[in-house]
């Protein structure tokens, strides 16, 4: 295992420097970037049953020229230092690709959450983030943990509490942590914002003509098929919107237990419920029951998204890829090498670092929240309403004319939180593709994605560390 995950670390790497070297950055400026500052790995006792379990957990930030420092937490099995290492790294790049002004870091904790029951998790995320406070690793101008794979808005519930009860009279204590429910200081719109952040761009990427032409499709979201690897928080959301908002067709899907397939089509809410109510995707009505799992990654589909872990178009089966575009909703799905494969057969791969930093937009969203303690429209919503209405007002008495009272809430309606998230999320997906694609056009020898993100990325974070001073 730790060979597989030592190569993620070693392809962030090597993405790294391939971009790098597009650029004219001064080479201790660029292994400043790369570095990894902060690591804490940490070994915590917890008691579960009769035992007591030795936890091994991380947190790296990776970079301080922004503060505070953001990232998800992980719970798996294969995390290690590595690993950790790799995704701070990404979340770096990730939030320079978008525009959100944290530096990047990540937390892991080496358990498999299913065997736990919902009490032992929640003493493991009490003593993990009691160990975190403890070293000044977490707080909302330090260092602001996020949901990943393995975790959700319940953990992030757990963290939150307690921070405050260790910090109480932090007025802002509520920013320490991002992916809280609703309820809890959350933000309406962050479970599903990586999901949609994958729709809303890919939505922008189909639109281009000439470079939908290059891979032999039509510009558009309808009617292209997708298959999807994982269907856990950003997968089910990416099946779930490109389908209804997009008129896309999932015709693959997998999960841990197995791989289905259907022509005609997968209806992701039903399929959802129906794990739900059977513990697994298997035996879906409709659909064909799919070798391996693995196989989900060589369907003929227009888009195939890896939604589940790094690691899974490797130099074995990335020739067998048939897909057109491939979008990583996951982070380090493919290998350097394999990607090399990739970009020979003329696939287009979207990075993770851009296509998937939709839930870090709108974490940066709840932050913000956080920070003014109101929520995102109190203050305007009612006074657009009504300036709205004093328009619609005027023109028809001007016209003579009236509108229906139907039209009227149409026209008049004031942004909600809701709407005010996904429109400040639809907006940085459109506008940093732009950023990337202009590279890509600009700089001839770039002929791919990910290397035009990261020149992207390296040019907005080298400028902070120069305007810094750190580089006289
Ligand atoms: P999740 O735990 O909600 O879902 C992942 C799903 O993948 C699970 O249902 C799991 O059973 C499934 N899975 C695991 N291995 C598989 C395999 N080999 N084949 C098929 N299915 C498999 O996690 P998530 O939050 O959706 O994260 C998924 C990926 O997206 C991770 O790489 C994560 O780092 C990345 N990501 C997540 C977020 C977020 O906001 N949650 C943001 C950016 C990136």
């Amino acid at each position: 295992m730790s060979s597989n995950h030592g190569s993620f670390l070693e392809s962030v790497s090597r993405n790294f420097d391939k971009a790098a070297a597009h650029t004219n950055l001064p080479k201790g400026l660029l292994a400043q970037i790369k570095a990894c500052n902060s690591v804490y790995q940490m070994r915590f006792p917890v008691k579960i049953g009769k035992e007591y379990l030795v936890v091994e957990a991380y947190r790296v930030q990776h970079s301080h020229h922004r503060m505070p420092t953001k990232g998800g937490i992980r719970y798996s099995q294969k995390v290690n230092q590595e690993e950790v290492m790799a995704l701070a790294s990404l979340m770096t790049y990730k939030c320079a690709i978008v525009d959100v002004p944290f530096g990047g870091a990540k937390g892991g904790v080496k358990i498999s959450p299913r065997e736990y029951t919902e009490g032992q998790l929640q003493a493991i995320t009490r003593r993990y983030t009691a160990e975190l406070i403890r070293k000044n690793f977490i707080g909302p101008g330090i260092d602001v943990p996020a949901p990943d794979y393995g975790t959700g808005s319940r953990e992030m519930a757990w963290i939150l509490d307690t921070y405050l009860s260790m910090k109480g009279g932090d007025i802002d204590a509520a920013g320490c942590v991002t992916g809280k429910p609703v309820n809890q200081n959350g933000i309406q719109g962050r479970t599903e914002a990586t999901g949609r952040g994958v729709f809303y761009a890919l939505r922008e990427i189909v639109s281009y003509k000439d470079d939908m032409a290059k891979l032999g499709l039509e510009p558009g979201m309808e009617g292209k098929t997708m298959a999807i690897q994982g269907l856990g928080n950003v997968g089910s959301h990416t099946g779930l919107i490109s389908a209804a908002e997009g008129g896309v067709k999932i015709i693959s899907v997998a999960e841990y237990e197995g791989a289905i397939y259907s022509e005609k089509g997968i209806d992701i809410k039903k399929l959802l419920k129906y794990r739900k109510d059977n513990g697994t995707i298997m035996g879906f009505p409709g659909t064909k029951k799919m070798k391996s799992r693995k196989d989900v990654l060589e369907v003929e589909c227009d888009i195939l998204v890896p939604a589940a872990l790094e690691n899974q178009i490797r130099v074995d089966n990335a020739p067998k890829v048939k897909a057109k575009i491939i979008a990583e909703a996951a982070n380090g799905p493919i290998t350097a090498d394999a990607e090399e494969i990739l970009l020979k057969k003329g696939i287009m791969i979207i990075p993770g670092m851009y296509i998937n930093a939709g839930g870090v937009t709108v974490s940066y969203f709840e932050w913000l929240k956080n920070l003014s303690h109101m929520r995102f429209g109190r203050m305007e919503k009612r006074f657009n309403q009504n300036t709205y209405n004093n328009l619609v007002s005027v023109v028809e008495k001007l016209t003579g004319k009236t509108i229906s009272q139907k039209e009227r809430n149409i026209i008049t309606r004031g942004a909600d939180e809701i709407d005010l998230v996904r429109s400040g999320l639809e907006e940085t997906m459109i506008t940093s593709y732009g950023q990337i694609r202009e590279v890509l056009k600009r700089k001839k020898k770039i002929n791919d994605l990910r290397t035009a993100a990261f020149v992207s990325a390296l040019n907005k974070i080298s400028s902070d560390y120069l305007a810094l001073g750190i580089f006289p």
